[in-house]
């Protein structure tokens, strides 16, 4: 089974963790590179963008990343996952660093103030039906390079940011906005877990 990695420098790593688990994958945490060595895919979870990155720098983890990025490896991101592998930010600080290789320009805290934190059902590219998703301080996808496919937006109805880009894939990189790993069901993981299988 594949070694399938859950950068664990903060965020909510265990549910991503029990997740890959379920679906048959070795799960591991990553907190070093002879640990991220070891992993045919990866993991980057919720919790704070500018704080993980930071971490990664200082736990010299940084450059291993975006090495490994550069090389193929496939990482799935969840919201501040997401931020992590976006190659732009708006509304960043202005020193925040990613690791970067998607394509994308991501506006972190997005949502607003009204709608900080909210769930909703949404459509997601290879899933007949509808995720479960939970969405906390979110990031969405402001603009999309070339190569990069969108696998779900906010649906239409009465909510503000009805259309906005809340999941995409490049080649071995894939992000959500949202967290799948919150009672989403164990499909968008099973994706991610299948595409590591093919790589
Ligand atoms: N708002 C956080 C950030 O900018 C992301 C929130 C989350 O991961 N749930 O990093």
């Amino acid at each position: 089974s594949p070694t399938i990695g859950v950068l664990a420098l903060q965020g909510d790593v265990r549910e991503h963790v029990r997740t890959l688990g379920r679906l048959g994958a070795d799960a591991i945490t990553v907190r070093r590179p002879s640990e991220l060595v070891r992993c045919d895919g990866l993991v980057l979870p919720g919790g704070e963008s500018t704080t993980m990155a930071k971490l990664a720098r200082t736990f010299e983890l940084l450059e291993p990343l975006r090495e490994r990025v550069a090389a193929g490896l496939p990482v799935f991101g969840t919201c501040a996952g997401m931020i992590l592998l976006a190659d732009r930010i708006v509304d960043g600080t202005s020193d925040q660093e990613t690791i970067g290789g998607l394509d994308v320009t991501v506006r972190r805290n997005a949502f607003g103030r009204q709608v900080d934190s909210f769930e909703t059902e949404l459509d997601f590219a290879g899933l007949d039906e509808p995720v479960h998703a939970v969405f906390i301080r979110a990031p969405w996808v402001e603009a999309v390079g070339a190569g990069v496919e969108v696998l779900s937006r906010v649906p239409e109805g009465p909510h503000l940011a009805a259309g906005r880009i809340v999941g995409v894939r490049q080649g071995p990189l894939m992000a959500t906005s949202f967290h799948p790993e919150l009672g989403g069901g164990d499909r968008i993981h099973a994706l991610f877990v299948a595409a590591v299988r093919r790589a």
